[in-house]
């Protein structure tokens, strides 16, 4: 008998048909003698018409509503798969993060878990119930309702399974598991067996969405034996593990390409190159709470120089007023910027021992005559940023270059 946590996504719990067939799916588990604790995202489509619902009413809600608000899309799904799973003879009760409690932070919209009081899901399990626990919310020390950002459900199943210590925690999606990209972009990328924590750290971080960052994180730090599956297709998924096989002969060199075009790209020229400048420029960005991710300055000519770095989408416009700000401040020339730009990553831990990968990828996109503006790496991984519309052809280019196409079928 094990303890396993379980996580349907949107998707999987899109309509009555597929809540009943999730149901049924649980059922299995537990005419196995598993103990089952499950964890369901909002119906899909459901957050997005919540979000857009508050936009027609005010131009900038308040984010406490706001999580009053979105916090119901998973309350309507913890009692609907409640109900699916008593219609077919299994004992189920459902719980809001507010009734575990599941503590976080008052960062209302991107809440962190604090703590997981697990009371009163072992009652239930004790008692023979199934646990339906809402995903992505939870109530902070005031008893405000709390979010944990797009895509928290991910966050709750792990987290409640390291607080129950249970024997696996399975996200369940639309997908068979983790591919070498995102299968929609490329249909020959293949599954992954396996994922190292360090590369699906790295995967979910540089814009892979099938995982929420946080939940990577989480599963590291408490050691939550990870994999994720697709709902409705029986296979062994891809396991999230610690073990980095490096002396695996099979070990490939890349383990899988990352996008992003969530991000913007800002630049400042004829700043005078003075110590201190880099922090002039980018203190008042951080000061306005807007996170930087690559940074590029450039080689100073006549005591100025350029000035280059890139911010998520959404603090685009913030972020050139701060920016505009400062030039006037430091007596700096012209300030642009785009948001048409997107961010590529390669992502392995098979770099480490393998120099040339760096050149591998620049040589790949020069070949599709493909402009990269600004480089980045890390141990295991090498970022780009170009021009938003090549991505998928340097998605591509790349899924080719390093050996991760599937063969014809
Ligand atoms: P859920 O609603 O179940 O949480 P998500 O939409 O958040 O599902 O995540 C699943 C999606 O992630 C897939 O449909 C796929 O398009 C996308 N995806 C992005 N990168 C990858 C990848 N490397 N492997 C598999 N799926 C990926
Ligand atoms: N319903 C939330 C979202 O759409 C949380 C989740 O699905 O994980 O982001
Ligand atoms: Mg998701």
């Amino acid at each position: 008998m094990a303890l396993i946590v379980q996580k349907f996504g949107g998707t999987s719990v899109g309509s009555p048909e597929r809540i009943a067939q999730v149901a049924e799916k649980i059922a299995g588990f537990r005419a196995a003698g598993d103990e089952v604790v499950v964890v369901v995202s909002a119906m899909s489509g459901e957050t997005n018409r919540l979000l857009a619902l508050a936009q027609q009413v005010a131009h900038k809600p308040s984010l406490r509503e706001m999580d009053v608000m979105i916090a119901t899309g998973e309350q309507v799904t913890i009692a609907l798969l409640s109900m699916a799973l008593n219609a077919q003879g299994v004992p189920a009760v459902s719980f809001t993060g507010a009734q575990i409690p599941i503590v976080t932070d008052s960062e209302h919209g991107k809440a962190r878990i604090l703590s997981i009081d697990e009371t009163a899901v072992r009652e239930q399990l004790n008692a023979g119930n199934v646990v339906v626990v809402a995903g992505f919310q939870g109530v902070d020390e005031q008893g405000n309702i709390t979010t944990l950002g797009r895509g928290g459900s991910d966050t709750t199943a792990v987290a409640l399974a390291a607080a129950l210590q249970a024997d696996e925690c399975q996200i369940y999606t639309d997908v068979d598991g983790v591919y070498t990209t995102d299968p929609r972009v490329v249909p020959r990328a293949q599954r992954l067996e396996r994922i190292t924590f360090e590369e699906m750290l790295e995967m979910a971080s540089l814009g892979s969405k099938i995982l929420q960052l946080r939940s990577v994180e989480f599963a590291g730090k408490y050691n939550v034996p990870l994999r994720v599956l697709h709902s409705f297709k029986e296979g062994p998924g891809t396991l999230i593990t610690t073990d980095d096989h490096e002396d695996s002969m099979e070990q490939p060199i890349i383990s899988g390409i990352a996008f992003n075009r969530d991000e913007a790209k800002l630049t400042i020229r004829g700043v005078p190159d003075t110590p201190g400048v880099a922090f002039k420029i980018l203190g008042p960005i951080s000061a306005a709470n807007i996170d930087i991710d690559m940074i590029v300055q450039n080689v100073a000519q006549d005591n100025t120089t350029d000035f280059t770095f890139t911010v998520g989408n959404v603090d685009y416009d913030k972020a050139i007023d701060v920016l505009k700000a400062t030039a006037q401040d430091i007596g700096a020339g012209d300030v642009s910027g785009t948001t048409s730009i997107a961010k590529v990553s390669i992502v392995g831990v098979g770099m480490r021992s393998h120099p040339g990968v760096a050149s591998t990828m620049f040589e790949a996109l020069a070949k599709e005559n493909i402009n990269i503006q600004m480089i980045s790496t890390s141990e295991i991984r090498v970022s780009v940023v170009i021009d938003e519309k090549y991505v998928e052809l340097a998605v591509r280019a790349l899924h080719t270059a390093f050996g991760l196409d599937a063969p014809n079928p």
